[in-house]
């Protein structure tokens, strides 16, 4: 999500006549988009902010700290860093044009922090994009979220779920298709509840939708939440030729106990059968989630039935992490964070092990098998090889002896699977 709010930002500043540029050291205008979902991430953009202060007192540049650490802080930044120039929102993008230009003409700092009060759900439209810009793009179709998960910080700093309406996604789809883009990505923090109020649409619509009439090869999505998770929504993905099977289903949890003070709304069991009904539904799927050790309260036995559960599902991929207290969550005001730092250390490395074994089993299940690859470019290794994804979002390195450009969609037998990679040969 901030990938694509840095992306977007920089389309609204290159609208306005800004050019991009390699590095921090020759920007007029630097930006530190933030996150804030972990205290860690959230100290790290306080000190890498701190890093561009010299650049502001030597040669003017302008510093603003965006994203959700800039909505959560807000003024309190300019305190805390007053070499800032501006502190906005991850919902102020649309207004960086005039925030620049009036620090250009002298005024600040400046602060824009949305209340998330007003209806208007301001999703940004397409500006210019940059030169090099990749044939896989993210369109938005939703934002915020009404879950509030007691540990999570998200519907604090993005507010309340705004759907986007069905007709503009489609527009940005098909515009992004006339420009070269072959691969979208719809984009929010629970896709799967997406609804359109003017017409009724759900989510499983509008993938038919895009699927029809947007132009695209291929259409990814993510997140979905489990509880909206469906039959209707399991089908489209199976029945529509361009929706990729691929799902990010965060469980988070494999333990009832910890999932209900999450608030997750589903027991492990709901969560196992939905697994295995879109695995069954939709052969060949990848199903990737994450997962959240060290949870207050969390016993051994809780930690040992997210490692079954985890077994159970062979998960093809996932994000771990360490419980972290939010400010404001309900977590972190009524729960003492009480497993300690080693066993949440510990913990986690015995999930990230057994993830790793079965990230590379399943890796190993595509070895021999000729899959549809889209071409993203040249590996990063060396010119030769080429890099690409497979309809399961498995990135293949592979060799082809004839030219290949980025969108062409070809058919690759894998030869082998090393780490996290697949390693093939365009077929003839
Ligand atoms: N909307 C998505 C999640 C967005 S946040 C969903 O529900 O699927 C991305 C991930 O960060 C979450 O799935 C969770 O695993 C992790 N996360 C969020 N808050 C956290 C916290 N306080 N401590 C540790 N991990 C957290
Ligand atoms: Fe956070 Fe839960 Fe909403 Fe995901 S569903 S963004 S974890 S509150």
């Amino acid at each position: 999500m901030n990938i694509h709010d840095s992306d977007r930002m920089s389309q609204v500043l290159m609208s306005c006549g800004l050019q991009p540029v390699d590095e921090p050291k020759h920007a007029g205008v630097i930006i530190i988009n933030t996150c804030s979902v972990r205290a860690k991430p959230e100290h790290k953009a306080l000190s890498e902010a701190g890093r561009y202060k010299h650049a502001r007192e030597s040669r003017g540049a302008k510093i603003i700290m965006a994203g959700c650490v800039a909505r959560q802080e807000g003024e309190k930044l300019l305190s805390s860093a007053p070499w800032l120039d501006a502190v906005i929102g991850p919902d102020s993008i649309g207004r960086l044009g005039e925030i620049v230009r009036a620090l250009d003409e002298g005024e600040g700092p400046l602060v824009s922090i949305e209340d998330h009060t007003q209806d208007d759900p301001r999703f940004v439209p397409l500006g210019k994009l940059d030169k090099g810009f990749s044939i896989s793009r993210f369109v938005t179709v939703m934002k915020g979220c009404n879950n509030f998960c007691s540990y999570c910080i998200v519907p604090f700093v993005r507010g309340r779920e705004v759907s986007r309406p069905s007709e503009e996604i489609l527009q940005e789809v098909q515009q992004l298709a006339k420009r070269g883009v072959r691969e979208v990505t719809l984009l929010g923090q629970n896709v799967n509840s997406y609804k359109d109020v003017s017409n009724g649409m759900d989510f499983p619509d509008l993938l038919a939708l895009v699927d029809r009439y947007g132009s695209m090869d291929r259409i990814r999505f993510t997140t979905s939440h489990p509880k909206d998770l469906d039959e209707k929504l399991m089908d489209v993905v199976q029945n529509y030729d361009r929706v990729m099977e691929h799902f990010h289903l965060a469980m988070q949890s494999g333990s009832d106990k910890v999932l209900k003070r999450m608030r997750r709304g589903y027991t492990s069991e709901q969560f196992v059968q939905k697994a295995l009904a879109l695995r069954k539904t939709v052969p060949g799927i990848s199903i990737t989630t994450d997962l959240i050790v060290g949870f207050p309260g969390e016993t051994e036995d809780d930690f040992q039935d997210t490692l079954e559960v985890v077994r159970k599902i062979k998960f093809d991929g996932a994000f771990s992490f360490k419980y972290s207290p939010r400010p404001g969550t309900l977590a972190q005001k009524e729960f003492d964070d009480d497993v300690d730092e080693d066993t949440k250390q510990q913990r986690l490395e015995i999930l990230q092990e057994l993830l790793s074994e079965l990230e590379h089993r399943s890796l190993e299940n595509l070895e021999g098998r000729t899959m549809q690859v889209m071409t993203e470019g040249t590996s990063l290794r060396n010119n030769i090889e080429y890099t690409g994804r497979t309809r399961c979002n498995r990135v293949v390195n592979f060799t082809s002896s004839d030219e290949l450009s980025a969108g062409q969609v070809v058919d690759v037998r894998i030869k082998e699977a090393r780490g996290h990679t697949l390693w093939g040969r365009k077929t003839l």
